[in-house]
């Protein structure tokens, strides 16, 4: 089965083509992004075997763009399928499910429906999957098409940890409670933490680590999500490359009354200007901060201080919720990637059970990998994420009626 994975943003179409297998597991035999969708340098990049492009294109709309994704993967001499029909099934990455949706599911005029329902959650995000899907599903009529949410996997949380502390009716009325995000991400290396642990999923505890451009940490117990770092939006918790993460509500009403902020100037400082681009003043990506810290820039150095910090805290607190943890999980290009962060992040957490092998942290290894000494009563593992993955495999198995 031939499944085609694609995540719409507002002006740009990333997209993997996978051959599933009867293990279910699959294989991404293609790959690429349009950009710049609208404006007037459209552009593929596209990635198959033997083949590596990127060339200007005329995308003037999110159809025409995956008419081009199509043409790549059908044409030339490193074709990977021979024509449009050989698409079996399409998946959709959705931002926001709200409550309507707790796993993945194929998508009819009403999951559309609900989808717009859930727009004033994620006014930025939804818009654009939504026209991705219409866009695939008019280009693609006759395959199933299935929707996988970064909020479904945090379904799971008890209302003690999805509701904020303010009037209920707000929750009630207006949905305001945390939903969490990165959930494809948080279950993908939950299932490949219990497979790497030997035990069944829904016997695991983990805390799991998804450190990239947005950062979060999920407590899961019983290979289910219990706790989760990102809320009503991904603003909140860990500090990320240009986002604040947590911090004291009231720094808004200060910056509205004392510096004479508007709402739209205060949401672009805390999402866009704050993070480690805010406090280094140098870059929001990890590797260009670390840099400069080495060259004893002191704002990035406080930079990386704070954001392991805040990490280690949500560590600290969330080997609190399911009991007993079995493994601390690091994944995303910071987590999988920097021996720093990783070894900053647990200087300090071997009174909880958490014992980093230092000369294993700092190998160049890739894959999964398990960092904790022999001794340590907890292991620490780095296991690549690969959401791209986990939707082939969700739209395979809906596809084939399991
Ligand atoms: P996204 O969230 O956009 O998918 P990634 O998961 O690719 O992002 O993570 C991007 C982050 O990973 C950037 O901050 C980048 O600097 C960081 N990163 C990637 N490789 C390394 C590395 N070797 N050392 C430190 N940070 C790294």
């Amino acid at each position: 089965m031939n499944v085609l994975v694609i995540n719409c943003g507002s002006s740009s179409v990333k997209y993997s083509l996978f051959r599933m297998t009867d293990s279910e597991a699959g294989e991404e035999v293609a790959s690429g992004i349009v950009e710049r969708i609208g404006e007037a340098e459209s552009r593929i990049r596209h990635e198959a075997p033997g083949e590596e492009t990127s060339r200007p294109v005329e995308a003037p709309d999110h159809r025409s763009a995956l008419a081009l994704v199509v043409e790549h993967l059908t044409t030339g001499s490193h074709a990977v399928l021979s024509g449009l029909d050989d698409i079996d099934a399409v998946g959709h990455r959705v931002v926001h499910g709200g409550e309507r949706f707790t796993e993945s599911v194929r998508i009819d005029e009403k999951v559309i429906e609900a989808v717009e329902a859930c727009v004033p959650l994620a006014p930025l995000h939804n818009p654009p999957n939504l026209v991705g899907i219409r866009a695939a599903m008019e280009l693609m009529p006759r395959v199933p098409h299935v929707a996988v949410f970064d909020t479904a996997f945090h379904q799971t949380l008890g209302p003690h940890a999805f509701l904020y502390a303010i009037p209920y009716r707000l929750y009630e009325e207006h949905g305001i409670r945390r939903y969490g995000f990165h959930g494809t991400s948080h279950r993908y290396v939950t299932l490949a933490a219990a497979e790497m642990l030997g035990r069944p999923v829904d016997e695991v505890n983990l805390i799991t680590c998804h450190l990239g451009n947005g950062c979060s940490v999920t407590a899961v117990r019983a290979g289910r999500s219990a706790d989760t770092s990102m809320g009503l939006t991904p603003l909140e918790g860990l500090v990320m490359g240009t986002r604040s993460g947590d911090l004291d509500p009231a720094v808004v009403f200060h910056l509205a009354r004392t510096l004479g902020m508007g709402v739209d100037e205060i949401d672009a400082l805390l999402n866009r200007e704050s993070g480690l681009l805010g406090v280094s003043g140098v870059s929001n990506d990890m590797r260009e901060v670390v840099a400069a810290s080495t060259q004893g820039d002191r704002r990035a150095e406080l930079a990386i201080d704070i954001f392991c910090r805040r990490l280690r805290k949500y560590i600290g607190a969330y080997t609190a919720v399911p009991g007993r943890v079995d493994a601390l999980v690091f994944t995303g290009g910071i987590g999988e990637n920097s021996a720093l962060v990783r070894e900053r992040t647990c200087r300090g957490l071997e009174a909880l059970g958490y014992a980093l092998d230092t000369s294993s942290n700092a190998s160049d290894a890739r894959g999964p990998r398990d960092l904790a000494t022999a001794e340590s009563e907890k292991r620490i593992l780095v296991i690549p994420t690969d959401e791209e993955a986990m939707i082939a495999r969700d739209t395979a198995r809906i596809a084939a009626g399991r």
